[in-house]
């Protein structure tokens, strides 16, 4: 009987409790993975260090969140009935409508009992005889399985800046990352958000209405196509609905991105400068991330690349009335879509507003933060109020955050303290059995997570499922696997402008973090293929030993 075999049902060997496997996150990634493993009838204990489930939308409740993919395309495809009776409201979500589906999940399928909450994963230390890792949990709780499966996040370790006088700031000081889950009223508040990513751009037009007055640290200025959010009709939803089976195939098996939109079958540099034009007004207009579809060349040929970012800048100089303030605004320091695009609702035109000023810590980096005030070039900006739009620490902080050791001792920290390596983005060589969902080296963050997360659970429920159908029950990524990856993952990277930009895919954004392209850019439906591939050749890369026979390579 293998290991795996005996133990589908949670039970208390030698007084530690024991699972078949242990999902650290109950985010997208957590749900469905526990999901499909309770389908393969395997002990599940999932642990989520939030209140409850939803990760990133559990998190991130600052005015203005929201997806920027399409909710219709950014939802899950594994059960058709979920698609068919989820009403999204509009174009983009709003985070409350994320989270109460994110719950809608956990009850429809019934996960919450195999979930516990408020709960820490602080450490996993691989036991080399046993064949299993120990998992301990903030409660100081330990228990055994033979699978770890990391859903931790890519976006889940909030960047607290490390500011000269912060700590002394006598008003509140939020970071979008870590909202309250109390509404914050900002009305008749001076506020000063540092940063301009993503969340800034959202939530600074919400904030802009409330405040006294706000002030914007800026950096670096990010590139933005407008939303155009609007509500959903009931016709519009059922013509998604319709369409489901073959957008989502398509999604999956032939766009890059793992959203689908029709990508025109040329360059920016074939058209003229009039059709070029033309085609970028009609993207504009319909706003959302797919502007950066609209030639199939932007991200791999700067002087198309240019054509689109000066398009952009274009618009932000028509936009903000001050010159000044747009030339602030306007990128000129990446190539367009480098850094993550970020798509807002009136973010340029808030700049318009008496109320708002945008100062430029590029040139002058923040000095200090006073009791009261932000000081920089020589300047104190009084506020009450401080939103920290810092961002993450992308991809690799979560995991970083956990304490954990492979074979013979080995910290994953130590073996990833020149960047991330690992085969497929699914494992590390040396920690077996340990799986990380769209982890540095796959699509993750380049692409619509959910189809990234859904691709990721399956391949990992696929191969314990052959694993258990062969009595196999330790799976580990072969070395040279790995280095032939971290290379692939290399080399295709540099193929394309990404690595042009200080971005957090570089890990630009944290101080000492070594700067490595994390994820992998071939696209989604490469990368499938590719995945594809290794399981059928019998998990090709990876060795995969039984218990009867400990280390005898009997696959790979
Ligand atoms: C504001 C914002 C908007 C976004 N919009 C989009 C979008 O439109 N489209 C898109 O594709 N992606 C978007 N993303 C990315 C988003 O993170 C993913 O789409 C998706 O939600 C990730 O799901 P996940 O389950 O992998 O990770 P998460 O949702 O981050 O969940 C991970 C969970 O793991 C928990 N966890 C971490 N470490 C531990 C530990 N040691 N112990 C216990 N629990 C732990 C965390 O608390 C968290 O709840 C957005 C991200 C942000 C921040």
């Amino acid at each position: 009987m293998s290991a795996l075999q005996s133990i589908s049902g949670k039970s208390h060997a030698a007084g530690a409790e024991t699972y078949d496997v242990v999902v650290v996150g109950a985010g997208f990634a957590g749900m469905y993975m526990l999901h499909r493993l309770r389908g393969l009838g395997l002990s599940v204990r999932v642990y989520e260090q939030g209140g409850d489930v939803g990760g990133t939308w559990y998190w991130n409740r600052y005015p203005g969140a929201r997806c920027d993919v399409e909710s219709m395309q950014y939802s899950y495809s594994f059960s058709d009935e979920l698609q068919q009776e989820w009403d999204w409201s509009e174009r983009y979500a709003p985070q409350p409508e994320i989270l109460k589906y994110a719950n809608h999940v956990a009850d429809r399928f019934n996960l919450r009992s195999d979930i516990k909450l408020n709960t820490r994963v602080d450490r996993a230390i691989f036991d080399e005889n046993a064949n299993q890792w120990s998992v301990t949990t903030s409660g100081g709780n330990t228990v055994t399985t033979k699978y770890v499966v990391l859903a931790t996040g890519c976006l889940s370790n909030a960047r607290m800046p490390d500011i000269k006088g912060l700590a002394g700031f006598k008003g509140k000081v939020y970071h979008t990352g870590h909202w309250p889950h109390e509404p914050i009223d900002f009305t008749g508040q001076r506020v000063g958000v540092i940063g301009t990513g993503s969340s800034a751009i959202q939530s600074v037009p919400i904030i802009a209405e409330q405040a006294s007055h706000l002030t914007i640290f800026q950096r670096t200025a990010n590139f933005s196509i407008p939303a155009r959010n609007a509500l959903l009709s009931a016709q519009e939803r059922q013509s998604w609905r319709a369409d489901y089976p073959e957008i989502r195939r398509k999604a999956r098996e032939e766009t890059r991105n793992g959203i689908y939109t029709e990508v025109p079958d040329r360059g920016a540099l074939d058209d003229g400068d009039n059709e070029r034009r033309a085609r970028y007004e009609a993207r504009w207009a319909r706003g959302g991330l797919t502007f950066m579809s609209v030639y199939n060349n932007l991200a791999l040929d700067k002087a198309a690349n240019d054509t689109a970012a000066d398009f952009v800048r274009e618009k932000i100089a028509e936009i903000v009335r001050d010159p000044q303030t747009a030339k602030l605004l306007q990128p000129n320091n990446h190539p367009i879509g480098s850094k993550r695009i970020c798509i807002d609702s009136d973010y340029f035109a808030t700049f318009n507003r008496p109320n708002v000023t945008l100062v430029d810590i590029k040139s002058n980096p923040i000095e200090e933060i006073l009791p009261t005030a932000v000081r920089t070039g020589g300047k104190d900006y009084e506020v009450d109020a401080l939103v920290l739009a810092t961002g993450f620490d992308a991809m690799t902080g979560s995991v970083a955050k956990i304490d954990i050791r492979g074979r013979d001792g080995q910290t994953l920290n130590r073996k990833w303290a020149e960047g991330p390596k690992t085969y497929l983005g699914l494992m590390s060589a040396g920690f077996p059995n340990l799986f990380i969902i769209t982890g540095p080296g796959s699509p993750s963050v380049l692409s619509n997570m959910i189809v990234s997360i859904e691709q990721h659970v399956d391949w990992i429920t696929d191969c314990i499922a052959w694993m258990r159908d062969r009595d196999l029950d330790s799976m580990e990524a072969k070395k040279d696997a790995e280095d032939n990856w971290v290379d692939h993952v290399n080399e295709v990277a540099q193929g394309t402008l990404y690595p042009q930009a200080n971005s957090w895919y570089m890990g630009a954004n944290i101080p000492g973090k070594p700067q490595i392209f994390m994820p992998y850019i071939g696209g989604v439906a490469i990368y499938r293929q590719i995945c594809n591939d290794v399981a059928a050749k019998g998990y090709e890369g990876f060795v995969m030993t039984c218990a009867e026979q400990p280390r005898k390579m009997v696959a790979s």
